[in-house]
């Protein structure tokens, strides 16, 4: 194709602005893949960035950090991490998150790669000037390195869009919970991150799973999922007694947060048992301070509290195939409420700040 069209944010007098615009057709250095775009979506992150509430991202930028296209061109012999060779016409999506460096005392001795201070991402931290480096676009191109994964036959484009950059982060969640057979686990927030730390926790084994969000309008996608309470209440009073009700009066073994509102984490503690964990993944900006009360909330009831930072390849390998195996049970497709165009983009990251749709989803040619 001669030109590859795309939607740019970019900070223009200090306000920021979507606009399409036209790219030329990229020539693959080795290494590299060319994807046609099937699906980008719009995640509460893009709507960050249209506020500019994110630090460090070098506008204008292609937004669009979890995608799923075809593979139309490749230099070289582009392999899996299992060594599996990529082909021209292959469904896949890849991990965003590019150039964690392998070097630096995080990588190598925290064994933290998403606190990696030379990582970039695709649509956040990458430029637009440096190409198309996101998936609001026509065309994606991924550098060398960029960790691809097939989409298992069973896993439809429009189920892996509809989780997300929410499955691969409710994952991560999940996985920092230390969920035991049987537990109690609530989750904080409805939004594409809870229902997918809700699925996560179901397949963990967790014995109860408890959403709980006073927005009520996604509960009822939660029940349909099969969770086993959804507690809507608009007082933080209501809420909290709603889940020691269900909960013998003790609190979860496991909270998961992820509302995005920093007056869920006093309430979230106030939720969890004694000696529980508590783990927040909401809080992915600065929303503001909190008061707690460090006696009763944490120390004499010895919880445990650990946050969660992006994600890392295993996280968005093991949602892809999970997916794939539980994709008629948990059927993700059903979240998506609209798809839009590219010339929509706007209308989309307007929609998602509104909570008008559960989850957006962009297809820059046009429905797969
Ligand atoms: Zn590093
Ligand atoms: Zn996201």
């Amino acid at each position: 194709m001669a030109k590859v069209k795309a939607a740019v944010m970019d900070k223009v007098n200090g306000e920021i602005k979507v606009e399409i615009k036209e790219f030329p057709d990229p020539a693959l250095e080795e290494g590299a893949v060319l994807l046609k775009t099937v699906y980008s979506e719009v995640c509460g992150t893009d709507v960050h960035l249209s506020q500019g509430q994110l630090a460090e991202v070098p506008y204008p930028i292609i937004p669009g950090h979890i995608n799923v296209g075809i593979i139309e061109k490749i230099n070289g012999n582009v392999c899996d991490i299992e060594g599996n060779v990529f082909r021209v016409g292959d469904v896949v999506t890849f991990l965003d998150v590019h150039e964690t460096c392998n070097r630096c005392w995080y990588c190598l001795v925290a064994k933290t790669t998403t606190r990696c201070p030379n990582r970039k991402v695709y649509g956040i931290t990458y430029s637009a000037r440096d190409g198309l480096l996101g998936g609001w676009s026509e065309r994606i191109y991924l550098k060398p390195g960029v960790k691809i994964i097939k989409l298992p036959p069973q896993l439809q484009p429009m189920d892996f869009i509809a989780g997300g950059c929410g499955a691969p982060t409710g994952l991560h969640a999940v996985e920092r919970a230390s969920i035991k057979l049987d537990d109690t686990v609530v989750i904080q927030g409805s939004g594409s991150v809870g229902l997918s730390a809700a699925i996560f926790s179901i397949l963990g084994g967790a014995g109860t799973v408890i959403v709980v969000d006073p927005a009520v309008n996604r509960l009822e996608i939660a029940r349909q999922m099969g969770v086993d309470y959804t507690i809507g209440e608009a007082s933080e009073e209501g809420r909290v007694n709603a889940v020691l009700d269900v909960t013998d009066g003790r609190g979860a073994d496991v909270t998961i947060e992820a509302s995005g509102n920093p007056k869920a984490v006093s309430e979230g503690m106030d939720i969890t048992r004694n000696n529980g964990t508590y783990v927040i993944v909401g809080q992915y900006t600065d929303a503001g301070d909190v008061s707690i009360n460090p006696h009763w909330q944490v120390n004499k009831k010895h919880l445990d509290i650990r946050g969660t930072w992006g994600i890392d390849y295993s996280h968005i390998h093991r949602s892809v195939r999970l997916m794939a195996k539980h994709s008629e049970r948990f059927s993700w497709r059903k979240w998506i409420s609209k798809v839009y165009s590219l010339d929509e983009v706007e209308r989309a990251l307007n929609d998602v700040e509104n909570l008008r749709v559960m989850k957006a989803a962009i297809a820059p040619n046009g429905e797969f």
